[in-house]
Formats: structure tokens, sequence, C-alpha cells
């Protein structure tokens, strides 16, 4: 369940333009990017979706939301701002069932989102 396309990236089995890694956290382009800047930020240990994280997981996805931060401060993006984004389930729009947060800069974002 948890085995999908981000776990065989963790595991280099396939190709991702990687921009941000540490021992807990990977980074990457979004393969179709919805904005000028469109990074994917997951836990290298798989969670499929934020209804499946329980209190165990609070520091690990704090740290991604961290990481998040801290990558779009290192480009600069907090100065005319960014969206994170964590789609959960069917109507929430999630493909990928191994927990991610959208990073998208570089355009005005509106609400509310489609
Ligand atoms: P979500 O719909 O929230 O589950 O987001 C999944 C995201 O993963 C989408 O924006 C896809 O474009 C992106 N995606 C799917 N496969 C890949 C891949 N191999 N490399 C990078 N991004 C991908």
């Amino acid at each position: 369940m948890t085995d999908t396309i981000f776990a065989k990236i963790v595991r280099r089995e396939i190709p991702a333009d990687i921009v941000y890694e540490d021992d807990e956290v990977l980074a990457f382009r979004d393969l179709n990017p919805q904005a000028p800047v469109h990074v994917l930020f997951i836990p290298k240990r798989a969670i499929a979706t934020l209804d499946d994280a329980v209190p165990g997981d609070a520091a690990l996805l704090g740290k991604l939301l961290l990481a998040a931060a801290a990558y779009a401060r290192a480009q600069g993006f907090e100065k005319d701002g960014y969206r994170t984004v964590i789609n959960t389930n069917g109507h929430g729009g999630q493909t990928v069932f191994h927990i991610h947060v959208h990073l998208l800069a570089g355009r005005q974002m509106h609400w509310p989102p489609g």
C-alpha cells in the first residue's frame, strides 16, 4: 500500500529532480508543476495519508513542514509568499499514497482552490 512511486524515488529506483535531502526528508520537483516552483516534500518513512498519521509521527510531520519552510526561505519565496498543501484521499485530490507536502511558489495563488 505504501510502496508507491515516491518510495521508489526514495530508493533511487526511479529518477527525480531532488532539491533537498536529509536523514528523514526528501524533496523533489513535481513532474507536472502547477506553479513556476512546485516541489514535493516527503518523509523517507512512508505514511500513506494524513489520516494515517499517529501521534508518534508528530515530529516527522513537523520536520516535513519545517523543511518546506526552510527551503522556501532559502530561495527567497517568503517575501512574495507561497502555498503549502497536503491532499488527503479522494475528495482531497490525493493521487500518490505516500504523504507529501506540495510547495507552490512563483505566482499569485487563489482561494478557494479548485
Ligand atoms: P497528490 O495529487 O497530492 O497525491 O500529488 C501527487 C503529485 O505527484 C502530483 O502533483 C504529480 O504531478 C506528482 N508526481 C507523480 N509522479 C511523480 C514523479 N515520478 N516525480 C515527481 N512528481 C510526481
